[in-house]
């Protein structure tokens, strides 16, 4: 059978590739304890499943979906902007639900990119962003996030020629997977190298409410100017454990969003609108599942990072998002590392070079992973230390 180039060249996803050797292992009667993926591990709330439950009996809502949403979900999420980050959104040019923003974002690219465009793209950085530039055509320039610089790319060392073809700079803060974050004032100097250079600002946000510590991230959209030039996207995902549910949303600049709406509208037929029903009471119902879930996460936080730093890791503790960054021991590898800990003691963490080369150094572990399974996992990666033969790279 003769598949495109496109498919040929495209390896599966991350996430199914670890899969599958967790699955392999389990298979052979081993025990794996993952902290990969970034999923909630605790239930939708349940006022948001009383609402899907009862909207999913109502006929009206077994029928097609409009692709740009129930306008009361967009006026939802309008009024979530409004009440979180004080930007007001026009809720019929500027407010578009998404499949999930993994969706949205994979679509925005075909949006943007012809053939031979470059997208701006950190390394490391959640794989959709580079991906689906590659289906569209074009070309990846990676923007290194180093530690030394706050894990924020610099835009100043972009060479001319790249410039000159750039169309998009995506960006994701809090950020996946390095915990990062970004104030007000890197969003200034974005919006200004925007405007120079003609590009687009695509920021991904879909951990603003996963925190810690009191801090309270931006929207990108409260830096002036940022309208003009770039839109966010947003996820139910994460803030209201909702990503079985699949539903994000893009706000902001009305031509991007009417570029996305119009492509949307060609290839999928919506969001199923009890869900729609189940988002509009997330946004606007009792918020204060966020808080109790950051407190659970806080919890898992400190003692993630508390054993890895007896391991000889060192880790700051993230300000926000659901992934602990933690530089791996002297001598290792990200894939040594990693592979090291599920040979001897059976614990999955994620290397970073799987988000990209400049990972190379760090592993990313996600903290949705239930306390009980937390307990055992602490145990065995304490055990690591005591246990194994001193390594001996293979290089
Ligand atoms: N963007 C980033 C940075 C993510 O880490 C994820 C999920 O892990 C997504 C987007 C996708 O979220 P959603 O469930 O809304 O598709």
């Amino acid at each position: 059978m003769n598949l495109s180039q496109r498919i040929n060249n495209l390896a599966p996803y991350l996430f199914v590739e670890i899969n599958k050797k967790i699955a392999e292992k389990r298979a052979k009667g081993e025990e794996v304890i993952s902290f990969g993926i970034g999923d909630p591990d605790h239930p939708t709330p349940n006022n948001i499943l009383n609402k899907l439950h009862e909207t999913s009996k109502d006929s009206a809502n077994h029928r097609y979906p409009e692709t740009e949403g129930l306008l009361s979900l967009r006026q939802a999420i309008a009024d979530w902007y409004q009440n979180r980050f004080k930007v007001t959104l026009d809720t019929k040019s500027e407010v578009l639900p998404l499949i999930g923003s993994k969706e949205g974002i994979g679509h925005m690219s075909f949006c943007l990119i012809d053939q031979k465009d470059v997208a701006l793209v950190p390394d490391p950085a959640y794989p959709v962003y580079s991906v689906s530039t590659q289906l569209a055509g074009g070309e990846v320039y990676y923007l290194p996030l180093k530690e030394n610089n706050s894990f924020l790319p610099e835009l100043d060392t972009i060479p001319q020629d790249i410039l000159k073809r750039a169309k998009v700079l995506w960006l994701n803060y809090p950020n996946n997977p390095t915990g990062a974050v970004a104030d007000i004032s890197f969003f200034d100097k974005v919006i200004e190298f925007a405007k120079q250079n003609n590009i687009v600002v695509c920021h991904d946000n879909p951990y603003s409410e996963v925190t810690y510590d009191g801090y309270k991230p931006c929207s990108f959209l409260e830096a002036k100017g940022a309208r003009e030039v770039g839109i966010e996207f947003h996820s139910l995902s994460k803030s209201y454990n909702m990503t079985g549910w699949r539903i994000g949303m893009a706000v902001g600049n009305s031509t991007l969003i009417d570029a996305l709406k119009r492509f949307k509208s060609n290839i999928d037929s919506g969001i199923p609108q009890a869900i729609q029903y189940a988002a509009i009471e997330a946004l606007s119902g009792p918020q204060n599942c966020i808080a109790e879930h950051n407190a659970i996460y806080q919890r898992r936080r400190d003692l993630i990072v508390d054993v890895l730093t007896d391991m000889g890791c060192v880790v700051s503790k993230p300000k926000a998002s659901l992934y602990v960054w933690a530089k791996v021991p002297p001598k290792y590898t990200s894939l040594e590392f990693s592979s090291d800990l599920l040979e001897q003691v059976g614990v999955l963490v994620i290397p970073g070079t799987g988000y990209g080369p400049s990972g190379e150094g760090f592993v990313r572990l996600s903290v949705t992973i239930s306390d009980a399974m937390l307990v055992k996992a602490l145990s065995k990666l304490s055990s690591w230390k005591n246990t194994r033969e001193p390594f001996k790279p293979k290089r």
